[in-house]
């Protein structure tokens, strides 16, 4: 390797902590995606997670981690059988978790949400350049954009990462779901203190927490949970927003 050429992203053998194998062409388009963002953080301030393992555990693991049960479902079924859901990205970030699992389930439709103009900028020229076909963005903060008319209640599945508290969260999310839809909160360490705060804002919502599961990242060890909630009833959209 020359001291331009880009660092490789770890042996895909680990991707056997999510019994779940990518493609030639999703390993192809991870890889891609890790060297366009490392060229864009040049530019933009996007993530502070380079080093390749990191790369690999914190951004795509981590973001897969979440919907893992839909990834084996993928592959066990013959591909006509499996739901062409809607999802949406609140706080996208630099595409986090929405472009791995736009890559990985090319039969889901994702739409990368943020606040910040200069992200989507950034996004939208990845996705023209990882020939991602089946994710598109929207610049907007998430209380306003998920009371409009075309973002209310549109969702099968909406995911949040990073973006505030898990009642804030629960807040941004549950207005784009349609009813059944679910809701999965990205979360490091859960207290119960969150949850019992979790449980009111949810009840408000329109919503129940269906499961929480806590598990460890595969390399580091890192403590993760991800919240599922599910939504049973239309959300009242007069629920006090509390800006973050
Ligand atoms: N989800 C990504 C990024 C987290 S950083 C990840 O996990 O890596 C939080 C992101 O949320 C930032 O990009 C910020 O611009 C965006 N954001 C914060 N508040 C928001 C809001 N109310 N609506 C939409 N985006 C928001």
């Amino acid at each position: 390797m020359s001291e331009t050429d880009p660092p490789l992203l770890p042996e895909m053998g680990l991707w056997q902590h999510l019994n779940w194998q990518p493609t030639t062409k999703q390993q192809y388009q991870f890889q891609r995606l890790y060297e366009l963002i490392l060229a864009g953080n040049r530019q933009l301030n996007l993530t502070r997670i380079t080093e390749p393992v990191e790369f690999w555990e914190k951004h795509l693991w981590d973001s897969l981690r979440g919907i893992a049960p839909f990834l084996q479902e993928s592959e066990k079924k013959d591909e006509t059988l499996n739901s062409s859901f809607k999802v949406i990205d609140i706080g996208t970030g630099a595409g986090f978790p929405g472009i791995p699992i736009a890559i990985s389930l090319p039969h889901w439709t994702v739409t990368l949400l943020d606040s910040t103009r200069k992200k989507i900028t950034f996004l939208n020229t990845l996705l023209a350049q990882l020939d991602i076909q089946n994710a598109n963005t929207v610049t907007g903060r998430a209380e306003i954009v998920g009371k409009q008319r075309s973002y209310q209640q549109s969702y099968d599945v909406a995911l949040i990462r990073a973006v505030g508290s898990a009642t804030i969260c629960a807040e941004y999310a549950l207005p784009f779901l349609k009813l059944g839809g679910l809701a999965v909160l990205y979360r490091g360490n859960w207290t119960t203190a969150e949850l019992e705060a979790l449980q009111n804002a949810v009840e408000r919502l329109g919503g129940v927490i269906e499961a929480t599961e806590s598990f460890t990242t595969p390399l580091s060890q890192s403590i993760r949970h991800c919240l599922y909630l599910r939504k049973v009833a239309v959300t009242q959209l007069n629920f006090p927003v509390q800006l973050v």
